[in-house]
C-alpha cells in the first residue's frame, strides 16, 4: 500500500453512510479510482465537514489498496468548483455529460492525461461561458480521438483520394464509412454529407485548447454535421447511447 499525492476530477459520488462518501475521481495520473472518502460529512471543532461534490476538481491524497479493495481518501481541498456552470441549464447539463462520458470511457487506473487535461479545461471553458454546442462537440470529438476511435477525416475510404470537397458519413450496419463525394454511398443506412470546412473543424477541435474554440467561426450546419458524425461513432464503439444527448 502506498500514498498518491496528486489531482483529480469528481466524476461520480455516492453516500457510503451517515458520515462517508464512495467518490470516483478521474486522477491526473492514475485513471479512474474508486476511494473510500471516510467521515467527510460530519464536522468537528476544529474542521467542517467537507463532502465531495460531483465535478470539483481536488488535490488528494489517497492511499492506495491492492486491486479489488477500495482505496482511502486520506486527504483531499478542492482546487476549483466551475461554479460557473451552474448559472444556466445548458452548461450545467454540458458539464453533467462530461460526467456521464469519463464514468463511461475511463478506465479504471489506466491513467489518460491528456483526457484529463482537456475534460478540467472543458469545464473551466464551460464556468466562463464558453460556446455550450461547440465545446460538447469538441469534447465528443476529443473522446473518439484520445480512446483511438477517430476516423480517417483526410481521405475517402473507398478511393483513398483527400476529402478535399467534403464526404458523405454512412453507418451500415456496424460498418462506419466516410467516402468523398465521387464514390457510391453505400446501399442502406442514413448518410450524412459533412461539408469540407466542417472536416477542417473537426481537426482543430481536438488539436485545439478547449478554451480556445470559442475563437473559430462554427456555424449551426457544421455543429450538426459534425454531432452527427461524432455520436454515430460513439454509438457504434459504445453500443450505447449517452442518457445526456437528449439534452445537450
Ligand atoms: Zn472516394
Amino acid at each position: 500500500m502506498a500514498y498518491v499525492s496528486t489531482q483529480g476530477l469528481s466524476v461520480w459520488r455516492s453516500d457510503y453512510s451517515e458520515t462517508s462518501q464512495v467518490v470516483s475521481y478521474l486522477l491526473k495520473d492514475v485513471g479512474r479510482l474508486n476511494v473510500l472518502a471516510k467521515g467527510v460529512k460530519r464536522s468537528s471543532k476544529t474542521r467542517p465537514a467537507s463532502p465531495v461534490d460531483l465535478l470539483e476538481l481536488d488535490e488528494v491524497v489517497i492511499l492506495k489498496k491492492p486491486a479489488g479493495r477500495l482505496s482511502i481518501l486520506a486527504e483531499h481541498r478542492q482546487l476549483e468548483s466551475f461554479r460557473g456552470v451552474r448559472r444556466d441549464l445548458k452548461p450545467a447539463w454540458a458539464a453533467q455529460y462530461l460526467a456521464e462520458i469519463l464514468r463511461t470511457v475511463a478506465q479504471e487506473e489506466h491513467p489518460e492525461p491528456e483526457l484529463y487535461r482537456r475534460s478540467v479545461e472543458y469545464l473551466g471553458s464551460l464556468a466562463r461561458g464558453g460556446p455550450v454546442k461547440a465545446l460538447v462537440t469538441a469534447l465528443e470529438l476529443t473522446v473518439l480521438e484520445q480512446c483511438g476511435y477517430m476516423p480517417d477525416l483526410s481521405s475517402c475510404d473507398t478511393c483513398g483520394r483527400e476529402l478535399k470537397s467534403g464526404a458523405r458519413f454512412s453507418l451500415v450496419g456496424s460498418e462506419v464509412v466516410l467516402r468523398c463525394t465521387s464514390c457510391p454511398s453505400p446501399v442502406g443506412g442514413a448518410v450524412t454529407v459533412v461539408r469540407p470546412g466542417s472536416l477542417s473543424a473537426a481537426k482543430m477541435l481536438v488539436t485545439m485548447e478547449m478554451h480556445s474554440v470559442g475563437r473559430i467561426r462554427l456555424d449551426t450546419g457544421m455543429l450538426t454535421e459534425l454531432s452527427a458524425l461524432s455520436r454515430a461513432m460513439l454509438r457504434h464503439v459504445l453500443g450505447r447511447e449517452f442518457r445526456m444527448w437528449r439534452y445537450v
